[in-house]
């Protein structure tokens, strides 16, 4: 992409209704701009990185096993009237008439349609097990939206759903999505830790929210500090092995949040060993039994069980939120630090001087030898001074920059920044586009 041709409304000033540096720094950036109160339009280089999350959340779900759908954001109130909670949501949930005046709502989550989807279709033991999900925009009326996308009020969620024959069989699918989780989140080079939660109108009685620590979260949580220090499982986990030694190598450290927060239990671990912190919760995990089966049908026939309504899981994860997560976890005085693999773009391609040949030939070359690479760049094909390009380039986060000028192609060099060391060196312009496929190849995350 050529930055000419790009859109990219970047902010010289901070703005003032900002209170948190990712909030502060997606407008400076240019990825968001608000609607309304928790609504937010993404821009190009906000919708490159959302989908980038997104595109490994679903990667994580499918080696997990499981299945991708997409059901409607609005949703009818009788659906809601079978479970009971169309009027317990309150006023969190927004309620809308169509023009036959019937009561709709904006949906914000779909336990209550999915358990309608599978009842409409399953009925044996042979069905089962099933895991569904789809990545779809919900609607909360959040009581006080803030901090832009991390708390807004119309968000990406990727929700999954659970059917199983017994109570066991959900455990493991409870896993599958427990280990799914802590890979999910390493790709993007967060570490999320998995703390015992409260249920809340969800219900059910296990349940674990995924926090990622950062000075600015809205959890307050407490663990042991050997629950950090666990790599991720690896991607070459069996999801049909045994999870549950992954799980219980978790769970057996204290790490709970605010709501279920047990002081006697957390006096218990060793005082150095203590920690409580503040942190976001990038995803929640949930295992509810029959809650939703029972009153709305969802039953199987079994040739000894008879027939039984079935046992159900949810699994959330709040995938706008995590691009803001992201940025509270990756940044510095001059702007956002993208990991590789959720960066909009590859790398950036700084012209020092666009109309002059040398400097364009060079530029146009390295731009098409990356693209054939498979890698995207952004190349800054502007006429603007060096200084607000290197600003720029370092605001929006690129974790690679070529820099290209007429001075260092005379002696055959152009330099290469690494965003977040700061590290630069001068190669000649080949080694510098094989210097670069190199770090996407080779790095992790
Ligand atoms: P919270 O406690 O933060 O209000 P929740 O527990 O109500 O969230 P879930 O129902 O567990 O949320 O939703 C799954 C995921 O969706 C959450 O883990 C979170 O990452 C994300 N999420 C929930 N509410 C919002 C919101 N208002 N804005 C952005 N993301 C959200
Ligand atoms: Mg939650």
């Amino acid at each position: 992409m050529r930055l000419s041709k790009f859109f990219l409304p970047t902010l010289k000033e901070t703005p003032a209704d900002a209170a948190i540096v990712s909030h502060q720094l997606m407008l400076r950036a240019g990825m968001i701009r608000q609607e309304s109160a928790g609504i937010y339009s993404w821009l190009p280089l906000g919708l490159r990185v959302l989908k980038k999350v997104e595109e490994i959340v679903r990667e994580e779900q499918d080696r997990a096993g499981a299945v991708e759908m997409l059901m409607p954001t609005i949703q009818s109130a009788e659906l809601w009237r079978l479970s009971g909670r169309y009027d317990d949501y309150g006023d969190e949930m927004l309620r809308i008439r169509d023009r036959m005046d019937r009561e709709m709502l904006f949906g914000p989550t779909n336990e209550e349609m999915i358990t309608s989807i599978f009842a409409n279709f399953c009925r044996s033991y042979k069905d089962l097990p099933k895991l569904l999900y789809h990545i779809q925009w919900k609607f909360r009326d959040e009581r006080r939206p803030r901090f832009g996308v991390m708390r807004g009020r119309e968000f990406l969620m990727k929700d999954t759903y659970s059917f199983d024959l017994t109570e066991e069989d959900a455990k493991h699918s409870y896993n599958r999505m427990f280990v799914a989780y802590l890979n999910t989140f390493a790709r993007m080079g967060l570490r999320a830790f998995p703390m015992k939660a409260e249920t809340g109108p969800i219900g059910g009685d296990l349940s674990h929210e995924f926090i990622i620590l950062a000075e600015n979260g809205e959890s307050e949580v407490f663990c042991h500090r050997d629950l950090l220090d666990l790599p991720a499982p690896g991607l070459d986990v069996d999801f049909d092995g045994d999870l549950q030694s992954i799980v219980d190598e978790r769970t057996q450290f204290y790490a709970a949040t605010e709501d279920v927060h047990d002081e006697q239990e957390f006096a218990k671990i060793p005082e150095d060993k203590r920690v409580s912190a503040r942190g976001i919760e990038v995803g929640q995990v949930f295992y509810f039994g029959t809650k939703y089966s029972e009153p709305m049908k969802a039953r199987v026939s079994h040739p000894e069980m008879g027939e039984v309504p079935v046992h159900m899981g949810s699994y959330g994860i709040g995938v706008s939120r995590i691009v803001g997560g992201l940025i509270e976890a990756f940044n510095d005085d001059a702007g956002i630090i993208w990991p590789r693999s959720v960066a909009p773009f590859a790398v950036g391609i700084l012209s020092m001087r666009p109309g002059d040949g040398a400097t364009d030939a060079a530029c146009d070359s390295i731009y098409e030898k990356l693209q054939q690479a498979g890698l995207e760049p952004l190349y800054d094909d502007t006429k603007t001074s060096a200084g607000a390009k290197f600003s720029k380039m370092d605001l929006i986060g690129l974790p690679d920059q070529i820099i290209v000028g007429p001075r260092g192609l005379a002696e055959g060099k152009v330099e290469v920044k690494d965003r977040a060391t700061g590290e630069r060196i001068d190669l000649s312009p080949d080694q510098a586009v094989a210097n670069i496929i190199n770090r996407h190849r080779h790095s992790l995350i």
